[in-house]
């Protein structure tokens, strides 16, 4: 199996996903415009909702493929405005009906744009990626009290966006820490009653932390609950947490890590092993079927952003490695 995520997010570009997919669409091409039959059968995935922007969460077709989130369940998942994801996929024909759970596969290789800007600095055409950052994310509810801005001196307030941003600062210290194997990030706040003149009583915030080592990640996240409570507290505020996604620090299949090696060495190309930072498919997918991944070099290391840019040659090279892999997997040997 090759593929990726046709997804993406509001401020996304046009290559986080799509280069993925479409390099398993190419390598089929180049098979049969060159009459190349392989022993086993290639498949080109395009897994449903990878950015969990809108329905929560992330790869969540690719976790329901693994067993991880049971498919009624997946499909009974809820947008902000309350939208099922299942009527939502039968509004624009996508609601398929062959099983998604239990399907057998060799191997399952993903190639993707680095979106960071490891490959760009040491100038390497790829990097082969055998395994992942944990992650611990969490959504934090902070309860305050409503108050007026202009009458309520800054003592008596209970100030729940104060503690939030205070929280946002010390994730980003607490991620400085970390480097460079480690990541710590608030990257999202819903403020009530968000108004200009009244003191906010209640932030939900999402803050995650990553790390290449379970046991840094432990420690991590450990660290990252101690700073929601010392700020709540210090605000005079009511907190929850719960984790709302827990993924293990992984490694990646060996034989699929070889195939991508032998593929890049024979195309005399110099390359790194790295560790994703990111979320991808590939990660609930390599708890099923044996597993690797290809990065390709992200301008200025841009992600999620309209900028987002890797050149049609920096794509051509990753899709020739893709390319030697699949033919490696693919032989019955
Ligand atoms: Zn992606």
């Amino acid at each position: 199996m090759i593929g990726s995520h046709l997804d993406t997010q509001p401020t996304g570009g046009k290559f986080d996903g799509a280069f993925g997919v479409l390099t398993g669409l190419e390598i089929v091409r180049y098979l049969n415009d060159h009459g190349i039959e392989t022993d086993h059968p290639l498949e080109v995935v395009n897994w449903t909702n990878e950015e969990g922007c809108r329905f929560q969460p992330s790869s969540l077709g690719a976790e329901v493929f693994a067993g991880n989130v049971p498919l009624q369940e997946g499909l009974a998942r809820e947008d902000l405005d309350g939208k099922r994801l299942g009527d939502e996929l039968r509004a624009i024909n996508y609601l398929g009906q062959a099983p998604v759970t239990g399907r057998k596969a060799k191997a399952y290789i993903e190639a993707h744009i680095e979106q960071g800007p490891m490959l760009e600095e040491t100038k390497c055409p790829v990097g082969i990626v055998d395994g992942s950052m944990g992650i611990n994310a969490f959504e934090v509810i902070l309860t305050g009290q409503e108050a007026h801005t202009g009458t309520t001196p800054t003592g008596r307030r209970r100030d729940a966006l104060l503690a939030a941003s205070k929280i946002a600062i010390a994730v980003n210290e607490l991620a400085n820490q970390y480097e460079p194997n480690g990541r710590a990030t608030v990257a999202h706040m819903r403020i009530t009653p968000n108004v200009r003149s009244v003191v906010a009583s209640r932030v939900a915030l999402t803050s995650d932390c990553r790390h290449t080592s379970q046991e840094a990640l432990d420690g991590m996240t450990a660290k990252l609950k101690t700073v929601f409570e010392r700020e709540a507290a210090a605000g005079k505020l009511d907190m929850e947490s719960r984790v709302y996604w827990s993924v293990p620090a992984q490694r990646f299949d060996p034989l699929c890590v070889s195939a991508l090696t032998g593929a890049a060495k024979s195309l005399g190309l110099k390359f790194p092993m790295m560790s994703s930072g990111a979320g991808h498919d590939a990660i609930p997918v390599s708890m099923v079927v044996p597993t690797a991944m290809l990065f390709v070099p992200s301008k200025d290391g841009l992600s999620h952003n309209e900028a987002e840019y890797t050149s049609p040659e920096q794509l051509a090279v990753g899709c020739e490695v893709m390319l030697g892999a699949a033919l490696t997997l693919a032989s019955a040997a």
